[in-house]
């Protein structure tokens, strides 16, 4: 089962991955922690992990709180920098962040994480570190793409044809057999 909920004014897509019923994987934390939170209790559901698409805090300023419950968070290793710095452009909207070191960098491959496993795709140009994850036949993409165009390469480890390179490869995954789950 995958729940979606929106956060903060930008709209994050946060999706909640549960195969038991009891625990789950957070895909993206976005603002608005109280509300990630109030959910979890809805549903009865333990959060044991969080995978970031990338470290901007649209994505995962309700990290922080969550890890200091004991949830393991995941980022690629060239995003991981964004969670303690400037990087995860908080500062733009001149909003307060809770710094943070992720529990495990990721590299391209294979996860196993609370016994469900993913792909993770290492696609920059939104970011250096931006990944997509695959679930099944889910594709978590974060910014690399929306409904109607792809993320912004204007920031500042953004790069337009690191993104046209990244949208080739997950190209085998743009298809009917596969649904795209955007990060807004
Ligand atoms: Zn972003
Ligand atoms: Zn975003």
């Amino acid at each position: 089962m995958i729940y979606k909920i929106v956060l903060g004014e930008l709209m994050e897509n946060c999706y909640i991955i549960t195969e038991d019923n009891k625990s789950c994987v957070i895909i993206d934390a976005g603002e608005e922690y109280e509300k990630i939170d109030a959910f979890l209790h809805e549903k009865n559901l333990s959060p044991k992990a969080i995978l970031l698409t990338h470290g901007h805090f649209d994505h995962c300023a309700s990290c922080k709180k969550f890890q200091e419950k004991g949830v393991k968070i995941y980022i690629h290793q060239a995003d991981a920098d964004k969670l303690y710095t400037n990087g995860n452009l908080s500062y733009i909207v001149q909003k307060s962040f809770d710094s943070f070191t992720a529990d495990v960098l990721l590299q391209e491959g294979e996860i196993e994480v609370n016994n469900i496993v993913f792909k993770v795709l290492h696609t920059p140009g939104h970011s250096k570190g931006s990944v997509v994850y695959i679930y099944k036949n889910n594709v978590f993409c974060g910014d690399l793409l929306f409904e109607n165009g792809y993320g912004r390469t204007d920031f500042y480890d953004g790069n337009f044809s690191e993104l046209i390179s990244s949208i080739k490869k997950i190209k085998p995954y743009l298809n009917s057999n596969y649904t795209i789950l955007y990060g807004h």
